[in-house]
Order: C-alpha cells, then structure tokens, then sequence
C-alpha cells in the first residue's frame, strides 16, 4: 500500500484530498487556465528580488518607478501623523478600516480588535507576529492577532485580516461544516477586495489621510500600478507553481529523486529565477517555504488574487464607479448596494458550490482573470511602449537551469 492511500481514506492520493473543496474534476486544468490568462507574452528577466523565495518583487518598486519625480502614493507618514505607534493610536486605525466595511451596509467587528485581541506586539513576552483572524465559533467572539505597526503595508492587512472576521461573523449561523469560505480562495481574497478599493488617493482624501489630488496624476498612477504589480502580479506564478509542484510529486510525475531538479526546472519555467549557486539533490529549496513541510495547502493564494479583481470589478460596477473611471481608480466606499452583493456572498459560506454562489453573486459561474488585465491594462500598455522604444533585451534561455542543478 502506497503511503497516499493508506493515509486518505476514500482518496487516491493527497492531491484528490486537498482539491476536495473545490468540487471540480476540471480545477487543475482551470487553474492552468488562469495562469495562462496572465502569463507575461514574452520571458521575464529575473535577478534578484529582496524576497527569499522571489515571490514578490515589491522591493525593487523604488528602482524602478517609471516616473521617479512624480508622487509614489504612500500615506505612511499621513498615519504617524494621525495615530501613535501604540494599542490606543492602533485601535484607531482598526475603527477605521472597520467603518469602510460599515459603510457598506457589513456588520460591525469592533469585537474584533477589542479587549480580548492582541493588536501590538507585546512587550512582555516572544509572540508569533504572523497577522491572523479567529473564529471562535460560539457566534460571538471573533479575534485578530497581529503585531501592527502604523503604516500603509499595515494599514492594508488590517483590511486583510478584517475580511476573515467579516466572512465569519456573516456564515455564523450556518451548520458548522459550511462555515468556511465558498471555497479557501474566497477567505483570502475578501479584505484584499476592500483593500484595493481603501488604497486608492480618492479614498485616502475621503477619509483624510491624503489632502490634496497627490497621487493621480498619470505618472503618479503608474508608478502606483507598477508597485502593486511587482507585490500582486509578480506573485502568480510563485502562487501557483508551490502546488503545481506538489500535485505532480503527490501524483507520481515528479520522482523522489529529481526533486530539487523539478523544483529548479518548474522555478526558470514559471517565474523566471534560476539559483544563484549550484543545486544538487542534496538540496530540497522547496523545503524552505513554509507551507511545504508545514503540508499545508498554497494554491487559494494564487486563486485569491485572480478572485480579488474579479469581485472588484462587479463591486465596482454594481456602485457605478466603473466603467464611469478606470479600474484601478474605483472606490466602492459607503455603497450599500455594492455590500448587498458581497454580503450575499459571505452569507452563503460553504453551503453551494462555489461556481454557484459566484453566479448567484456577481453572475458569473468561472474565475477569470480579465478584471486583473484590466486594473493592470495602463501600466501594460506603459510597459509594451517602454520595451518597443528602448529595444529592450527581453527573455531568458528555457535551458539555462540545467547548468545549476545537478541531476543524479
Ligand atoms: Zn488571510
């Protein structure tokens, strides 16, 4: 008996097992869709990225503004301004964050960040940091942990972690087994929607953090779609290649002795990186990533980004913000129509299938990764005219790899 099936009953393999959730025979191919749908037309030159992993390329965002003069939108210092670096001036930023889902016609969450939850970093004792939302599951008491400091990255996981609370709090009366998301990538992508509405410069002057149209000049704005491009669009081929590669060991296509080589060939494959020194299979990188000998499931990262844009995008349309502006620009704040949508989603939990409740939602049963082009489609078409002018030298050997990693 192979170790998969003795370990998972009813399943062939722990891949079957963990793609359970999404009730689909067809996802693999469908997520091999999605990716094909964003994947950049020509070869990525790939360096060195600030990132251990080269999962997202954020860090090299003040290198490489298109436009370094023009305004690169951070409203860090607007927040230092307003709120102390402490729980009271932390807490404020929450109630902030809390009031954009409010005003939406979405429940309270004050519960959330009070007494009971740990929003700074303890000064008496090792806490894990790592940002997280808790469901109690007694209806009632809902928490985050998160060690926050006040600035914008913060700012936008506070929307983040808000998110979870706001799906728990709205399946709560739902049998405990379909109080999850509609399927994992759902949990992920429900602050990150709101985020993307909260990080606009309309949104920052609303709510006063930004004073005057700083921000949304169009230089401004590409600088600003190129930054969130090099976190967000930068990180799909990382999002999908963790279990792209895990599937085909679960499977038996990738053998026990080429794990290293696999891992190597499948990273110059989908995101372009090679190792910076020579690999053998006494090497395991992949081992260096969380998730994987934490055994934990990776692809809802990369099906909550493509998802993120595309709830967006009918939120945004429902409120009427687009396509009256460009993607990027909308901001669905204080429209209850728009909450109805998404509170109907988060009110559906686990109970349907997800293509169900997307249709029921927003009218649409697949994921598509059209609303990303589109939020994305200025800095593309900045970009394509950048590399027509400059001739720039694109692309990367298909076999370079091979020269790093020592195949046995
Ligand atoms: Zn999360």
């Amino acid at each position: 008996m192979s170790l998969n099936t003795f370990c998972y009953t009813g399943f062939d393999n722990l891949k079957q097992m963990w793609l359970r959730k999404y009730e689909s025979s067809s996802f693999q191919k469908d997520c091999e869709y999605l990716w094909n749908q964003v994947r950049p037309e020509d070869p990525i030159p790939a360096h060195l990225f600030g990132n251990m992993w080269s999962q997202t390329w954020e860090h090299l965002s003040d290198f490489l503004a298109p436009y370094p003069n023009a305004t690169m939108f951070d409203v860090t210092e607007a927040l230092k301004k307003k709120y102390t670096q402490d729980k009271a001036g932390v807490t404020e930023m929450f109630k902030v964050a809390n009031e954009f889902f409010t005003s939406v016609g979405l429940h309270d969450m004050s519960v959330s960040y009070g007494p009971k939850a740990q929003v700074v970093k303890p000064a008496d004792r090792e806490v894990v940091c790592h940002a997280s939302a808790w469901d109690f599951s007694n209806k009632k008491d809902f928490r985050i942990k998160m060690c926050t400091n006040v600035n914008q990255e913060d700012f936008v996981t506070i929307h983040h972690e808000l998110g979870h609370i706001q799906y728990y709090i709205n399946y709560k009366n739902l049998p405990e087994t379909f109080r999850q998301g509609a399927n994992p990538g759902f949990h992920e992508a429900i602050g990150d929607v709101a985020a993307l509405s909260v990080n606009t410069p309309k949104h920052m002057m609303k709510i006063g953090l930004a004073e005057n149209q700083a921000g949304i000049s169009k230089e401004s704005s590409i600088n600003y779609l190129l930054k969130t491009a090099l976190e967000r669009v930068a990180f799909l081929p990382f999002g999908f290649l963790i279990d792209a590669y895990r599937w085909k060991i679960f499977d038996g296509t990738i053998k026990r002795k080429d794990l290293e080589y696999e891992w190597v060939k499948m990273r110059s494959e989908y995101q372009g990186v090679v190792p910076p020194v020579i690999r053998d299979e006494e090497d395991f990188d992949a081992g260096s990533k969380y998730h994987v000998p934490g055994n934990t499931p990776y692809i809802r990262y990369f099906v909550s980004h493509i998802l993120e844009f595309q709830l967006y995008k009918a939120l945004c349309i429902t409120a009427q913000e687009y396509p009256a502006n460009p993607l990027h620009e909308c901001d669905f704040y204080q429209n209850k129509d728009a909450g109805a949508q998404l509170k109907k989603l988060l009110e559906a939990g686990a109970s349907k299938n997800w293509e169900i409740i997307l249709k029921e939602t927003i009218g649409q049963d697949k994921m598509d990764a059209s609303a990303i082009l589109e939020y994305f489609a200025p800095l593309l078409e900045y970009l394509r005219e950048y590399r027509a002018k400059m001739n720039y030298p694109i692309g990367w050997s298909k076999t370079a790899f091979e020269a790093l990693v020592k195949r046995e």
